[in-house]
């Protein structure tokens, strides 16, 4: 009887798990058993297992061979164990030294030739061995570089099973990460808000949106400007943290993009799902390994929803729980993955189903009855969550002839909207929240509350009817986000004026 010891790191969702891929041999009759919940994907490794280590030219034991994944109930799925379970076995046939595997962790696919594929998710894993208390982590090359982002373990690449063999019986040496000084600087992008002209208007309340978080919904003709205005928000949102791009790279690394990224981008991402994505693609999901949606790659940045009133229903309902909680929780028959998921949504959407009101040389023919159930696609739930809503018009010719002054550039409005977030992080603090957009509405009409003098009109609208209860609190969250980019200590009329033309509605059109 012959044992042998290996690990490496099952994920789930984002959060990890040490799993111990132990191998038995014993002299009995030839064959090769995986036991430990393996997926229909992980019972392929037996075979890939065994090529590899063939076709590399170690043989493969002609005795009973039994790999043990512990913890058992851990649900597994891919092929990232497919090297730890090889290089178990080969510990077991005393092809490598087992001390140099105890502090170790194995990440990769194997093809059946023995050369490392790369699979999804390893920064996460990566990270998930540090904190375990591993020393080091071999990966496949192609994921090499992701892996490198993690400080504190050795992280080396490897090309193929031999080139470990190799290594682990100190014959060869495996590759190590670019270090970030050998790297190409990230180029800044080319989307700037001072390309945006003729649309003032919009310009503002997209900087209000920015320097709030507030969620935003534009409604507008088909070829107004719409996704020109919503692609540049990312260029207004102060980057993230190293924490955050971690957090946003291992989302990346799970949804396995294939681009290795090269170092840590710290700009809020940009997704912009089209209307006929699946629900899984839009919230996450598929088969296997779950995989992030567009609503956790948007994490920490932008979610833009295009035409999003011809989304489905349901992927729209879906919506709900990242808006509320931030993340998403994605059930499987093997259990549950959580993915973080807190973006800043902006909407955009046609006034009608044919595009054409509003439009003063185009005639509309939709109906009443067809444009109320078109509006009604979007649940209340979703819409509550929505502070400003844009009505953007087309840019007329005299904008187009340059004849209008272009708004603030990107890095200005930057710069703004820096100086509102701190002015609301120092306010906000004793409550728990850093944006004017996380705060409740009894917050707002409580220990935060404007002056009575302010508010007059706001309270005579909503006497009158002409404002619901949420669209009050709406303009008391606004309020507070114009006063910060004013620098002004409270909200005053004057805030409170261009916080009511911002607000969003209870009818997303308007209507
Ligand atoms: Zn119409």
């Amino acid at each position: 009887m012959s044992l042998a010891k290996t690990f490496s790191v099952g994920l789930y969702g984002l959060s990890g798990t040490v799993i111990e891929v132990e191998t038995d041999i014993s002299s009995q009759l030839p064959s090769f058993t995986l036991v430990g919940l393996p997926d229909a994907s992980l019972s392929e490794a037996t075979a890939r297992v065994r090529a590899a280590c063939t076709n590399s030219g170690f043989g493969f034991p002609s005795k009973k061979v039994v790999v043990n994944l512990s913890p058992a109930a851990v649900p597994k799925s891919g092929s990232a164990f497919d090297l730890a379970i090889a290089t178990s076995i080969l510990a077991a046939m005393e092809v490598v030294p087992k001390q140099p595997l105890e502090r170790l962790c194995i990440i990769g696919e194997l093809g059946l030739d023995g050369s490392l594929r790369q699979v999804p998710g390893v920064l996460p894993m990566v990270m998930h061995a540090r904190q375990s208390g591993f020393t080091g982590v071999v990966c496949p090359l192609g994921n090499l570089s992701e892996a490198g982002m993690v400080d504190g373990i050795q992280v080396l690449g490897a090309a193929n099973l031999r080139s470990i063999v190799d290594w682990l019986n100190d014959r060869g040496v495996l590759e190590e990460p670019l270090q970030l000084s050998d790297l190409n600087p990230s180029t800044p992008s080319p989307l700037d808000l001072a390309q945006v002209i003729g649309q003032n208007q919009a310009v503002e309340g997209l900087i209000v949106a920015a320097a709030g978080g507030h969620h935003i919904a534009m409604v507008g003709a088909p070829g107004a400007g719409k996704t020109m205005l919503a692609e540049r928000l990312p260029s207004i949102l102060p980057a993230l943290s190293t924490e955050q791009a971690l957090e946003v790279a291992a989302i990346e690394s799970i949804a396995g993009n294939g681009q290795a990224a090269l170092n840590l981008d710290t700009t809020p991402r940009f997704q912009a799902p089209h209307h006929s994505s699946s629900t899984a693609a839009l919230i996450g999901g598929g088969t296997g390994m779950p995989r992030p949606g567009a609503v956790s790659k948007a994490h920490h940045g932008v979610l833009f929803l295009d035409e999003a009133l011809e989304f489905h229903g349901h992927s729209l309902d879906s919506l709900r729980e990242p808006l509320e909680s931030g993340k998403v929780l994605i059930n499987r028959s093997g259990g549950s993955a959580t993915f973080p998921a807190r973006f800043q949504l902006v909407l955009a959407a046609n006034p009608c189903p044919c595009g054409l009101s509003g439009l003063a040389d185009r005639d509309c023919t939709c109906s009443a009855m067809a444009i109320r159930r078109y509006t009604n696609r979007l649940s209340g739930p979703v819409l509550d969550r929505i502070d400003i809503r844009l009505a953007i018009k087309p840019v007329s010719l005299g904008a187009n002839l340059g004849l209008f002054d272009t708004g603030p550039s990107s890095a200005e409005a930057l710069a703004r909207v820096v100086r509102a977030r701190e002015g609301a992080v120092e306010r906000l603090a004793g409550f728990g929240y850093r944006l004017n957009s996380e705060v409740p509405g009894p917050v707002l009409r409580g220990r935060l509350g404007i002056g009575a003098k302010a508010l007059k009109d706001l309270d005579r609208m909503l006497m009158a009817g002409k404002t619901s209860m949420r669209g009050y609190d709406r303009c008391l969250r606004l309020a507070w986000t114009i006063a910060d980019l004013e620098g002004v200590k409270q909200p005053g009329p004057d805030q409170v004026r261009i916080a009511v033309a911002l607000r969003g509605t209870d009818n997303l059109l308007g209507a």
